[in-house]
């Protein structure tokens, strides 16, 4: 252990101080304002401080520290411009009068145009503060369709066995019934099964296109007219729009609402559950009930959706379609450098994503042991036993932001662990070897996180 990677209450000295502030003298407040016992906190220098933070920063795995192939993330580098923009709007305040906000308004403003450009929706929401939040809000939409036409009873909605885990779990908090449609062997959603489910209690479908297996879901023109046929709304989730971009609009396949994920798509910063952005988008029949629907206070994330505007912005019309050919392109790349050592159950032209099923040899290696492995190699690991479709899943989402050597030594790396697994399994039983934690009890940390110190 380095020396300070101790925790910063074993830092502490009696006495040390970062920074000292003059003696309150006759300025001292009086009353419940002042305290009389200090804090328990650390009694540190400034350096260690600094140095605490700093290395602590690096005990995670970041985007700014390495490639993160993360699917259904798109953990897409974060130009720093971003930053910078946002630091220009530091000290606005929402309830500020309006006449001192315009700049903030014209970026909403900027906002609602270039994204209905970019979808081909009507009007956008920028309330909703992640992805299933806008799902919710989508979904609230959609409920109040019905109901202004008197079709109270539309409650349930149609949902692929493929979806992502939130779609259900909104359409639950919004009270309706979830009914699942299957995949095909090919992976794309069974238009057979789907024809008996659809009726006069139909609220609508949730599809996510291109589906969570990275493939471009190819009867949705048909899925739009049966569903629009009996009654029921599309949902799109746009979480992954990343290699439509300039390519195709869910407004003109059909869609009446979505949502967007601008902590993924369009490249700002996101993970352990920080701040998101998830606008909903809507088409024609659902403008009139943008208004009804509130779902947070105030604007929403201001700050994601401003780095989002300087991206959208710094990148212009034309780069925003390179980006989504190039997440497509370097996921193909991949996906066609690894099949003959992970086992490919669709072999199909991807999109920006696709899923391997464990190695092919694997020789009592898990798709754990590979996901671990690569931290000791110094890149993190494919999303990992998602989508439930296949046993051991590995699902590598490498986005558009990487260097074809970045991707090739990644390739390396996978073909290595690969030789390891066939040569010497037991490598990988104890791996990781270089990470400052090995393998978590992950529903622990995540049901009961401990998150302060505690003195023995
Ligand atoms: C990430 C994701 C979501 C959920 O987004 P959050 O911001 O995490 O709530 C929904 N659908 C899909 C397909 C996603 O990839």
């Amino acid at each position: 252990m380095k020396y300070y990677d101790k925790l910063i209450f074993e830092l502490s000295r009696p006495g040390r101080s970062a920074y000292s502030l003059p003696e309150a003298g006759e300025f001292k407040p009086s009353g419940s304002v002042w305290r009389e016992t200090p804090l328990d906190l650390p009694e540190v220098s400034e350096p260690d401080v600094v140095r605490h933070y700093t290395n602590l920063s690096q005990m995670n795995f970041g985007v700014d520290t390495g490639f993160y192939p993360l699917g259904s993330c798109t953990m897409k580098y974060n130009p720093k411009i971003n930053e910078e923009v946002v630091s220009l709007f530091n000290g606005i305040h929402p309830l500020q009068p309006l006449s001192s906000t315009q700049g903030v308004q014209a970026v909403y403003d900027f906002m609602d145009k270039a994204l209905a450009e970019i979808t081909g929706m009507k009007h956008f929401t920028f309330l909703p503060c992640a992805g299933a939040h806008g799902e919710l809000t989508g979904l609230m939409l959609i409920r109040e369709y019905h109901r202004s036409r008197g079709e109270e009873a539309r409650t349930k909605i149609i949902v692929p066995d493929s979806a992502h885990g939130t779609n259900p779990a909104s359409a639950a908090v919004c009270g309706l019934d979830v009914v699942v449609v299957k995949s095909r062997p090919d992976g794309l959603v069974d238009v057979e099964d789907l024809k008996p489910l659809l009726g006069p209690d139909i609220a609508g479908i949730m599809l996510t296109n291109p589906n969570t297996l990275g493939l471009f879901e190819r009867d949705i023109k048909q899925i739009a007219s049966l569903v629009h046929e009996c009654g029921g709304l599309l949902y799109y989730d746009g979480a992954n729009m990343n290699p439509l971009l300039g390519v195709v609009r869910p407004g003109d396949m059909g869609f009446d609402v979505m949502h967007l994920n601008l902590h993924k798509t369009f490249s700002t910063p996101h993970g352990g559950g920080g701040p998101g952005s998830g606008p909903v988008g809507v088409g024609e029949r659902l403008v009139p009930f943008l208004d009804k629907v509130h779902v947070s206070g105030f604007h929403g994330n201001f700050g994601v959706i401003l780095r989002a505007c300087a991206y959208i912005l710094s990148l212009g019309r034309e780069n925003i379609k390179l980006a989504g050919r190039l997440s497509t392109l370097a996921a193909n790349y991949i996906k066609e450098s690894l099949k003959d050592c992970y086992k490919l159950p669709i072999e199909s032209v991807c999109k920006h994503e696709f899923v391997f099923d464990g190695l092919l040899e694997p020789n009592g290696a898990t798709t754990l042991d590979v996901a671990k492995r690569l931290l000791d190699y110094g890149f993190h690991a494919p999303t990992i036993y998602f989508p439930l479709l296949f046993h051991q899943a590995l699902m590598i989402e490498p986005t558009e932001t990487e260097s074809l050597q970045t991707l090739d030594a990644f390739i390396e790396v996978m073909r290595t662990i690969a030789r390891e697994a066939a040569e010497d399994p037991e490598i990988l039983k104890g791996v990781p070897h270089n990470a400052p934690i090995g393998r978590p009890d992950e529903t622990l940390a995540a049901r009961q996180p401990v998150l302060k110190y505690s003195r023995q």
